[in-house]
């Protein structure tokens, strides 16, 4: 999508801290980290929301969670764990309208989020 960040990140049109590249999915650094590892995971198709999954796009949901712990995993935070976020719309904190799975890890968290 033409004036989508992470379609833009995605494509390599602007900088990212990419730390992982496949046919169907990136990640990369998030620009604001509030965890010393935050990475962000997102499908190279362009989805705003998670309201708009269909059906079809379960197995690449799921390739996105797997991805997130095979990082987490990585970098040495599976035993000790981590947190993953989808952030829809407004009410839940979306500002970039490009589905992104959230890593955050290498902190204790505190429940329930703000
Ligand atoms: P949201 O609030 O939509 O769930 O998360 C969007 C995330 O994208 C935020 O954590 C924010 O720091 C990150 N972000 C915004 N702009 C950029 C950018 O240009 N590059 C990177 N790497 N992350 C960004
Ligand atoms: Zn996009």
């Amino acid at each position: 999508m033409a004036d989508c960040l992470f379609c833009k990140i995605a494509a390599r049109e602007i900088p990212g801290d990419i730390v992982h590249a496949d046919e169907r999915l990136i990640a990369f650094g998030d620009i604001n980290p509030q965890a010393p590892t935050h990475v962000l995971i997102i499908p190279r198709r362009h989805i705003s929301t998670l309201n708009d999954l269909t059906a079809g796009d379960t197995d690449l949901v799921g390739e996105m969670v797997h991805l997130a712990s095979r990082i987490a995993a990585d970098r040495g935070h599976a035993a000790a764990g981590y947190r993953t976020v989808f952030n829809c719309n407004a009410a839940a904190g979306q500002t970039v309208f490009h589905i992104h799975l959230h890593l955050l890890a290498g902190r204790d968290m505190t429940w329930p989020p703000g």
